[in-house]
């Protein structure tokens, strides 16, 4: 069931499944006895988020940003835009985003930024992906899934002009 475009599977679903596993008891480790928001980025990182709040043991809300960005080769940072805001108000709560895949990291530096401005008690980052080779600016990443080279992923919630995204695995698309 791999689609022609889709040249190789880098990462399997089953792989996939460990890893959120190992993700999700880390989580629930270092945030013990404490309430957590688990803030998704629309829509890349849906899947990822329903997999990883079941691993955690602990008591959490969910909530999600949807973000647009209009290429980070052509323009530097600022071009990010929030689309859709957090419901919950966020002072004084440990927040934990939770990203599809980390590129540039202009995305994840913008809403790190719009976020601490609320003062919550902490915010971290969790990606499932993580393309250093492309990074345009430092943002720290604290649970990181796996490192990959710089190729382009879909599936796992990752899509290429919206399709892909049902995938089971991560598979590098035939460009
Ligand atoms: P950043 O702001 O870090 O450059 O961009 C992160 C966003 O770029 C991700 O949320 C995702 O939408 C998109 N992106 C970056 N690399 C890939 C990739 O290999 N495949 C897909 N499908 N999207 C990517």
């Amino acid at each position: 069931m791999k689609p022609s475009e889709i040249s190789d599977i880098l990462i399997s679903e089953d792989a996939i499944r460990g890893r959120v596993a190992e993700l999700g008891r880390r989580i629930t480790e270092d945030y013990a006895n404490k309430e957590l928001v688990v803030v998704g980025v629309l829509t890349g990182a849906v899947t990822f988020v329903a997999d990883l709040i079941r691993q955690l043991d602990l008591k959490i809300t969910i909530d999600f940003v949807a973000m647009s960005s209009y290429g980070a080769s052509t323009k530097t940072s600022g071009e990010v835009r929030l689309l859709k805001d957090i419901g919950h108000p966020v002072e004084d709560v440990h927040v934990l985003v939770v990203e599809d895949i980390i590129d540039t990291g202009l995305t994840l530096r913008y809403l790190l930024e719009t976020i601490r401005a609320r003062h919550p008690a902490s915010v971290e980052t969790c990606v499932l992906l993580d393309k250093p080779s492309r990074r345009l600016v430092e943002v720290p990443v604290k649970y990181s899934g796996f490192t990959i080279e710089d190729k382009f992923v879909v599936g796992y919630g990752l899509d290429f002009a919206g399709h892909y995204r049902n995938l089971p695995y991560i598979g590098i698309l035939d460009q």
